[in-house]
């Protein structure tokens, strides 16, 4: 492709010790348009080497060596000179004011955190779903006078839904959802939920994420308007959200509603034969197949089906009749690589593509 002909795009982590963090560095290793050359989180570790101040989670693999010595450093655009792209892992409560300081000083911020997701010229995106809301960055940057930008990821329980969903709106028209997740613990980042807490048990309350389930998917099933803004999708959302003791994979019940009515092999026909214009783009991170349909009665599971597409592709299975809305079916996708990290490369990328780096 284009950019293997020339250098690669010096890229920093904010937020680099911590459960997204460290996806992101696993996932940055070797990648082909990428270097990662700064990392950074909390004063506290500020100066140090990487390895010594990070207790490596990620089980598939060990803490990269071409990381193991870099220094950590503030979180400051002076910190990371040259960097042209940030990835953000950093806790909703101080993301907001930091990721803004990078975008002014001319860096592409991609976020995780929730600070700037609903903005009104932010992108949340999944180029899969609304690669085309990239368009807002022009106004964005007018707006604020920045020559750098925000892009956001939707939060991780969002993220299988509207991947599933977005086939079915375009094909059938979705006017409600009805949605139950059994999220894992990883969500809450490290050490997140206390282990006496969850193990032998499921808390049906995730603080905030079921309001971010229900605006955050009309916003990205909806349209970018040029000289408009944001138009949000015209989809009643009802979500339940659960925290269950899986390590890692967001599971979502959903039922829906259509406009117009499908037989069963329909639903499942715009599913699998659902490329969008990102896909064909053959970004470094997209997997294979963005969605699969699973036919076995008892998947997707979180444990067995996690990992398809090394982690980035969402797995539907058990469509049935709903007997109140249309359908119900079971999506699952991966919190910290497709609804994270993985998710964050992949929208650096479809940017790279689009010429916007
Ligand atoms: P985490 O494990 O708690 O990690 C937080 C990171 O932020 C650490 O690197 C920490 O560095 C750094 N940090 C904390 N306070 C800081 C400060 N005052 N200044 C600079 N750095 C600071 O959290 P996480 O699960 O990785 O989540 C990161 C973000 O991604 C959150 O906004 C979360 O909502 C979002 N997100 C998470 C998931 C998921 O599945 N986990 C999915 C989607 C989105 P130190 O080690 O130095 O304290």
């Amino acid at each position: 492709m284009e950019m293997e002909r020339h250098a690669k795009i010096p890229v920093g982590v904010l937020g680099a010790t911590g459960m997204v963090g460290q996806r992101f560095i696993q996932l940055l290793e070797n990648h082909p348009w990428f270097e990662l050359v700064a990392l950074a989180a909390s004063e506290r570790h500020q100066g140090r080497p990487y390895n010594e101040v990070t207790s490596w989670r990620l089980t598939e693999s060990e803490l990269p060596a071409s990381v193991a010595a870099l220094p950590v450093v503030a979180c400051r655009p002076e910190a990371l000179p040259g960097v042209k792209i940030v990835f953000s892992a950093l806790p909703g409560d101080i993301a907001g004011e930091i990721e803004i300081e990078f975008a002014r000083a001319g860096v592409a911020v991609f976020s995780n955190a929730k600070n700037h997701r609903m903005a009104a010229d932010v992108p949340l995106l999944i180029p899969e779903v609304n690669a085309d809301h990239i368009a807002a960055i022009t106004q964005q940057q007018k707006q604020h006078g920045w020559s750098g930008f925000i892009i956001t990821n939707a939060n991780c329980a969002t993220t299988p839904l509207v991947m599933a969903l977005k086939p079915l709106q375009q094909a059938f028209g979705v006017n409600k959802m009805l949605v139950t997740t059994l999220q894992a613990i990883s969500g809450a980042g490290y050490p997140g939920v206390p282990s006496y807490d969850i193990l032998d048990n499921a808390i049906p309350y995730i603080g905030g994420e079921e309001e971010k389930v229900e605006i955050e998917t009309r916003k990205m099933l909806g349209e970018w308007q040029e000289g408009h803004g944001f138009v949000d999708a015209p989809i009643a959302v009802s979500a339940h959200c659960n925290r269950i003791a899986t390590r890692e994979g967001h599971l979502a019940c959903v039922s829906v509603g259509f406009e117009r009515d499908a037989t069963p092999e329909e639903v499942i026909a715009a599913w699998e034969q659902y490329i969008p214009a990102s896909q064909q783009a053959q970004l470094p991170s997209a997997p294979e197949y963005a969605l699969r349909y699973r036919t076995e009665h008892d998947r997707p599971q979180t444990l067995r089906d996690r990992d398809t597409g090394h982690g980035m592709t969402t797995t539907i299975g058990r469509l049935r009749r709903c007997p109140i809305l249309s359908y119900k079916f079971v999506a699952l996708a991966h919190n910290t690589i497709r609804g994270a990290a993985g998710g964050s490369i992949l929208n650096a990328e479809w940017c790279v593509h689009k010429g916007l780096l």
